[in-house]
């Protein structure tokens, strides 16, 4: 087991979760773009400075011949821009504004909600903070850089530190499943079919890409369509 000491919470950021001496009643692993907000924020990115056609890093990344790190780190480094209009494209992430409540709802149940991101923590730190946040968060180092553009890095001090991916959410899950037997995940996109697949369909929760391939491969999972939707399923489930 990994312990919580051991996880890099690297200068600057806030601390994790809630200090408790006691198991928590279940850990949720959540991904943040497109699960925590509605839109990716690497997608508002390629809306915002159109990539011309055959050199998309999405597209050779869907194609298998990029990995998706490198595929959204490539992305944001072709863009010059001022500070402002990359927060702007952060505004228009669609973060749910009764997301907060909804985490609150989760932890005086006793659960523990850690976010786990093949993203940018550039933008999700300024989301989780702008709600008062301190959840824990496995994500990809990222700055602007004076010239205009985002620079993201390998989350090398990460315990879960994957080069395809940046953080291998599957390892987060299994981390969770170690310290306690009640586990959920929730995620939308390519790199959260693998960690959905480790917890039990009660336990499952998936919007977008991901839906659709649980669908075709016939693996039962709970739907939603926004994140507070996952803390209610949860807290139903924990209930019945
Ligand atoms: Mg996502």
């Amino acid at each position: 087991m990994i312990s919580r000491d051991a996880q890099s919470v690297r200068p600057g950021v806030s601390p994790t979760g809630p200090a408790t001496s006691a198991a928590p009643a279940g850990i949720l692993v959540t991904d943040f773009d497109g699960t925590m907000t509605r839109e990716d924020f690497f997608n508002l990115v390629r809306q915002a400075w159109p990539i011309p056609a055959g050199e998309d890093p999405w597209e050779r990344f869907v194609a298998g011949s990029l990995s998706h790190f490198d595929a959204l780190a490539q992305i944001f480094a072709r863009v010059r821009a001022d500070e402002t209009a990359w927060l702007q494209l952060v505004a228009r992430m669609g973060f749910d504004p009764k997301t907060p409540a909804a985490v609150a709802r989760l932890r005086r149940a006793g659960w523990e909600v850690v976010v786990a991101s093949a993203g940018c923590d550039w933008y999700i730190r300024r989301l989780l903070r702008g709600a008062g946040w301190t959840l824990e968060l496995h994500a990809r180092p990222g700055r602007l850089r004076e010239a205009g553009w985002l620079e993201m890095s390998p989350p090398v001090d990460s315990p879960f530190f994957s080069p395809a991916n940046g953080i291998d959410k599957a390892a987060v899950v299994r981390d969770a499943l170690r310290r306690v037997p009640v586990v959920a995940f929730a995620g939308d996109g390519r790199p959260d079919l693998e960690p959905a697949l480790q917890v039990p369909p009660e336990r499952r929760l998936a919007r977008g890409w991901l839906a659709d391939q649980l669908r075709k491969a016939g693996e039962r999972f709970i739907p939603f369509d926004a994140w507070p939707e996952v803390a209610d399923r949860l807290l139903e489930e924990r209930a019945s």
